[in-house]
Formats: C-alpha cells, structure tokens, sequence
C-alpha cells in the first residue's frame, strides 16, 4: 500500500470548510485549506456586540465535534429547555434536558467564537497548509484525480490532488466548475433576524412560537441576549427595514407576548430571502460538494449546519475504510441520501406551509412542528420514533476513528 498520504485541497474556510479540513487532517490527508476572504474579519467582531450572529448546533452536532476534540463548552450557551407554543391557543409543550438524560439539548454558539476555536485547531495542525485569500480554479476531476491551480495575488501554483471539497458557500464557483446543477426554490418570504434583550432571565430556555405568518425562534445567547428568527412575508421587505428600532421591538413582542417581559433593546437586523439551494449531484470524478455549497436551507429551519456537520463526518468516516477516492465519494452520497432528503423535506415543508396558507391549518400545522428549528435536529425529541432522529441521535455516520 502506498504509505505517501493523500492530498486534498478545501476551497472555503467557513465553519464546514473548516471542520472538514481537520477532519481530512486527523484521518491522514495532507490539506490545503483555501479561502477566497482575507483572513482579518473574524478578530474584528465584539464578543458582546448585540449584532453577533449565532447558529444553534444540535446535541448530535456537539457530540460530533466532541469526538473529534473540536469542541469547547466556553463557546456555547447551553440550551436545557425548549417550549413550543401557538399564538392564540392555550397549552405549551415543553421539553428538558433532564427528560433525555443530557446535560443540554443543543448548544447557541456565536459565529466568530466557532471560526476563531477551529482556526485555533488549524493553525495548531501541521498537515493543514493555509492559503488566504486565495482561489481554486479546477481544470480537471476524474475518478483518480483532480488537476487545479491555486491562485494568490503573488503568484499561480498547479495541483494534482486525490480530493477537492468544495466548501465555498451558496454561490459555489467550484460547483459550477465542477459542472454541477442545483435546483433553486424560492419561498417568497423572508427570515428577520436579530438578537434581542429581554427583560426577564431566559434560564437557558429556547422558544418557539407558531403565530399566523410564521414561525419565531428565540434562542439563548448571553444573559439577557437572545437570538431571534421569525419570517416575514417577501412584500415587506422594504416596510421592515423601515422599522425604527422601537417599532421592530414592538412587532416581535405582539409576535411572542410577554413571557420574557419587555424586549428592550435590538441588534442590527438582517433579512434574507428564503430560498432552498440544492445540488443535483454530490460529487463528480475527485470534487465533492459540502455545507452551502451542496445545500442551503433557510435560516428558520436552522438545520443547515447541522446536516452539513453530519456530511462532514460522513465523507471523512467512508473516505478513512475506502483508499479509492471516487468510490469512497460515491459510497458517501448513498449513506447520507436518506438523512439529507428527511431535512430537506421537513425544511421544504416548514416554509410552504407559511407561504400557502395563512392560519391555521391543523394538518399543516402538524409539519410545521415537527419541522421546526428547535425540535428538528436541534432539539430532543417529540416522540421516541420520530424524536430520536431529530435529534439527529439515531443516525448513524462511518466512523472515522475518533
Ligand atoms: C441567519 C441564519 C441562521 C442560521 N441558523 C442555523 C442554526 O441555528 N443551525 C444550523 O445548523 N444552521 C444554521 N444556519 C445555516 C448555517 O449558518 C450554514 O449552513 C453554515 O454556516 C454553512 O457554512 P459553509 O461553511 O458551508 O458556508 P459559508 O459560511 O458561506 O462559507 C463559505 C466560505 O467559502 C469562501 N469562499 C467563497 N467563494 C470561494 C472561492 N471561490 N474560493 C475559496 N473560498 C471561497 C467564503 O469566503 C467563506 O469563508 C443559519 C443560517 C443563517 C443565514
């Protein structure tokens, strides 16, 4: 056997970028991680700034990361409980860590606190090499190779490598590259998002509310902080980002009521269009596609990462028991399909419910809860069949060792 080790370059040093690179490192892979951004933005971010965005990393997720050595408590809020309820109708759900023998359901980690942890790791990681800003420009992928040049403002270096991941993001140029088709499905609605204060102490808790135009997510990120997430429809675009500060505190608290108390005070906002970007394909010859580039959920199903994690361990568990690349990538789509179409569908079903019918729709409402950011995946389960999926606990990945 060849005891040289395989190369692979990453394109993209995002969080997906980033794990995947350690992952490939951990498991043998020589890395050239590669991302197009300057590598100055990450440090520039204030840890207490009320406009830091934040993704709520499921259970799964965090054992994943723990396995690998990628995870650090500090870098999270724990999330101990969620409560699930419907504008207008008494009764809540609710669900605690305690009920599933875990210490939290999931875990809110900050953006920058995640890039910063795994550049850490990286730059401690001898078999990553680092090129920033840089880009990849693919000239040839077959099933034995993937020919490609690396380009930096100084100069063009040429490549042969045995794997390209392309973890570039939404609008992947080494997806087109690699001339993969995706399908694009847009939802005609908007995601809000925005961190809050609240009055009362959010105790570790999440909220999810189901109200007539959508879905609102409160998920705890500091003290008093929260995170916020809530549709709206597409045609309010401009009304709004109108909105003085006062008038979007005064939306969001008719949308949740007063179980936090007053919401005083709110961080830059952002709204983003809803949209389901998936690829037709994988994987062609050596270059596979992960993370955004292979598939963008919208916001308020908070799943991309997530998925994308679980991908990240998969390839890397199937590329560690098979030496041929192509196989090992082809082996890795058919394990992950099911777990990928089972998000993807209740994802979908989350958005079309909100765009077609106003409310409420009992059935609908049905796949709205299971589809929804704090119990799919993110969250421990509704129901022990259905639940322990979503969770993202009964799923199992090849392992790569860890
Ligand atoms: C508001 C919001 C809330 C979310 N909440 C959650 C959540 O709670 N839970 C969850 O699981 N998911 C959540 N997600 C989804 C999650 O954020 C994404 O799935 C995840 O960040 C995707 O990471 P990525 O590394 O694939 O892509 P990106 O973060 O887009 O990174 C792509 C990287 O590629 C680089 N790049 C681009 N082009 C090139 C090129 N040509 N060559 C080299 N590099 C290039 C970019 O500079 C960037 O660093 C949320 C998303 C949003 C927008």
């Amino acid at each position: 056997m060849n005891s040289s080790p395989r190369s692979a370059v990453v394109a993209g040093a995002g969080i997906v970028g980033r794990v995947q690179a350690l992952l490939l490192a951990k498991a043998g892979f020589k890395v050239t991680l590669v991302d197009a951004a300057d590598s100055t933005g990450v440090s520039m971010v204030s840890d207490d700034s009320l406009s830091v965005r934040s993704v709520a990393l499921s259970y799964r997720s965090q054992q994943l990361l723990g396995s690998a050595g990628l995870w650090d408590n500090s870098i999270g809020c724990p999330i101990t409980s969620v409560l699930v309820n419907e504008k207008g109708r008494f009764g809540s759900v609710t669900f605690q860590a305690a009920e599933f023998s875990v210490a939290a359901l999931g875990y809110v980690v900050k953006n920058h606190l995640l890039e910063q942890h795994l550049k850490n790791k990286i730059y401690a990681q001898p078999a990553i090499e680092v090129v920033q800003p840089g880009s990849v420009v693919v000239k040839h992928s077959d099933e034995h190779r993937v020919s490609l040049t690396i380009n930096t403002a100084q100069q063009s270096t040429q490549h042969e490598a045995h794997l390209l991941v392309a973890a570039d993001g939404t609008r992947s140029s080494l997806r087109e590259q690699l001339g993969i088709e995706v399908k694009t499905t847009d939802y005609d609605q908007l995601a809000v998002v925005a961190n809050v204060i609240c009055q009362r102490d959010h105790g570790n808790s999440a909220f999810e509310r189901f109200t007539e135009s959508g879905p609102l997510a409160l998920l705890p990120l500091g003290k008093q902080q929260m995170a916020m997430v809530y549709t709206v429809d597409a045609s309010r675009e401009e009304e709004v980002k109108a909105l003085s500060d006062q008038q979007l505190l005064d939306e969001i608290q008719h949308r949740f009521g007063g179980r936090l108390g007053r919401f005083q005070a709110v961080g830059r906002r952002a709204l983003l269009p809803l949209t389901l970007v998936r690829c037709e394909n994988q994987f062609s010859g050596c270059g596979v596609l992960i993370g955004n580039s292979a598939r963008t959920l919208h916001p308020v199903a908070g799943q991309g990462l997530n998925l994308a994690l679980r991908d990240a361990f998969g390839l890397v568990g199937m590329l560690s028991h098979e030496p041929n690349v192509a196989s090992a990538l082809s082996g890795f789509v058919s394990a992950r399909r099911s777990d990928q179409q089972f998000v993807l569908r209740q994802t979908d079903a989350l958005a079309r419910v909100f765009r077609k019918h106003p409310w409420p729709i009992s059935a609908s409402l049905g796949v709205a809860r299971q589809s929804s950011i704090l119990l799919l995946d993110t969250i421990a389960p509704l129901r022990e069949k259905f639940g322990r999926r979503n969770a993202g606990m009964g799923i199992s990945l090849p392992s790569a060792g860890h």
